[in-house]
């Protein structure tokens, strides 16, 4: 089907069609994946341009273990050079699962009775956040179902709430959102209680498996979900996230529409997405869907690689959907941001138990590790585990604050920034062995830069270790 104006109805906005399904297949369909040409895509990309479809296709056909090969090396050498060896981690907070959808693949769905609903009270929301601040966190991603109880003005209130609750050295210094789509009045409610990324991702950007995934409930109108961050916009809130649920339909098509979706971002307001996200599809309570699309780790690995090649500046987000093992190995083809000490079931971070109960929860986790452990294995891979929030505070955003077009930035905010708050962190929360590693790291990416940084971190670091907190350039 052609989509025309007629055919693509966009709520609030007038606007052309960007997803356009036969576009991306010919591009899959009608693309050679030369290795002169694969040479020349990853070149493009590691001179830090954009790809565009063409391109992007180009790296998705090229399906011989020499070119895949030759496309993971592409992407961590990217990766190194525009995120340095810094991996930024945050804990996702359920906050409620009662939900009007039925969305086939979740937990949360309506129709789903063994689901135990609930939604914090504000003492319970307090007592998690506190939790989470005992561990260390401090960047929460919250979560909700949808339904008429979250409205934008409840996640502004939860949001309030988060920032406001400090606990010992403890605080929540950047929250994000992952909750259903809001109308322009909503996110302007939602962007004014002071909020970091707005999530929501289309699941599938193929029109007709959408509408086979949600049957009925307000998420079925698929042009309503994908036009939601244009609204953002509209409202001006700048700092979105896309994703897609690998597992749903091909991913192939998912890996071009992401990028779509990009390339539309970035043409209207002149900001691409903060990040994308990629969550594979995964065990849920009462899950409802065969696995004809299902990948395998070594195709999730291409993905991930490719999408890191296409996108070089977008962050992208590996969760604890994955198992521990696989996300050590994938972080170096291009993932920035990782969760860490990771509990989905509502009120787990107080109960403080390790069994998973799928009827508490939307899906289930593959890693179990505590923030700690997910930590030592990041400096074991000599990374700097980072928890900074500077951009965002000082209005670092938007399109001149591209972490690639800033010459140097990496080496003058987030390195400092990283070393900073993994600084903080190790005086307040890290076991001696850990603590001992942390150090260690730090020292060597202090070499790395220039004399004057150096000084003024060893400086803001004697601070912390005499009780000042929050020191960040
Ligand atoms: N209810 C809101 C919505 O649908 O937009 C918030 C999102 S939901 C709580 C978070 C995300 O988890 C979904 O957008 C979906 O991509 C993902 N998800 C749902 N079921 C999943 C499953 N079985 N395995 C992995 N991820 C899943
Ligand atoms: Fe509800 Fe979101 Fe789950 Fe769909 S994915 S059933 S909207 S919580």
């Amino acid at each position: 089907m052609k989509f025309t104006p007629e055919t693509y109805k966009i709520p609030d906005i007038p606007m052309q069609p960007f997803i356009d399904k036969d576009e991306i297949w010919e591009y899959l369909h009608n693309t050679v994946p030369t290795k002169k040409r694969i040479r020349e895509v990853i070149d493009k990309s590691l001179s830090k341009q954009r790809l565009n479809l063409e391109e992007v296709a180009v790296l998705i056909n090229a399906d011989d273990p020499e070119s895949i090969n030759e496309i993971k090396e592409g992407a961590k050498q990217l990766k190194q050079t525009i995120y340095g060896n810094r991996i930024v981690l945050f804990a996702p907070l359920y906050v409620g699962n009662k939900c009007t959808n039925n969305c086939l693949y979740c937990g949360f769905r309506a129709t789903n009775k063994e689901q135990i609903r609930k939604t914090l009270s504000d003492e319970e929301l307090v007592h998690e956040i506190e939790a989470l601040e005992d561990n260390g966190q401090k960047r929460l991603i919250l979560v909700y179902g949808e339904h008429p109880d979250y409205n934008a003005e409840y996640i502004a209130h939860t949001v309030k709430i988060a920032y406001s609750v400090k606990k010992n050295k403890g605080e929540i210094r950047r929250v994000n959102i992952n909750a259903a789509p809001l109308d322009i009045e909503g996110f302007k409610t939602v962007k004014k209680a002071g909020i970091g990324t707005y999530q929501i991702f289309q699941e599938t950007y193929h029109r007709e498996t959408y509408k086979s995934f949600h049957p009925w409930g307000k998420k079925a109108d698929y042009d309503y979900r994908l036009t939601a961050l244009d609204r953002a916009q509209e409202a001006g809130l700048d700092d979105v996230g896309i994703g897609a649920l690998i597992g749903l339909y091909d991913w192939r098509f998912e890996v071009m529409a992401l990028v779509r979706h990009t390339n539309h971002l970035e043409a209207c307001y002149n900001v691409g997405p903060h990040t994308i996200s990629f969550p594979r599809v995964k065990n849920a309570s009462a899950l409802n869907i065969n696995d004809k699309y299902f990948v395998s780790d070594e195709e999730f690995t291409r993905l991930i690689a490719i999408l890191r090649l296409a996108v070089p500046y977008t962050g992208m987000i590996l969760t604890a959907r994955e198992p521990e093992k696989l996300r050590d190995e994938i972080i170096q083809y291009g993932i920035s941001q990782i969760d860490g000490g990771t509990k989905i079931e509502i009120g787990s971070y107080v109960e403080k138990d390790k069994n998973h109960n799928l009827n508490k929860g939307q899906f289930k986790i593959n890693d179990d590790r505590s923030l700690n452990e997910v930590i030592d294995e990041l400096l074991n891979q000599e990374m700097i585990p980072s928890f900074c929030t500077s951009c965002y505070r000082l209005g670092r955003t938007g399109e001149h604050f591209m972490e690639f077009s800033v010459p140097g930035f990496i080496k003058q905010f987030c390195t400092p920034n990283a070393i900073l708050t993994l600084a903080e962190y190790l005086t307040d929360y890290a076991p001696a062995d850990t603590a001992r590693k942390g150090w260690e790291v730090i020292e060597k990416n202090l070499g790395s830069l220039s004399e004057t940084r150096q000084k003024q971190i060893r400086e803001k670091i004697e601070k912390i270790k005499q009780g000042e907190r929050d020191l960040y350039f």
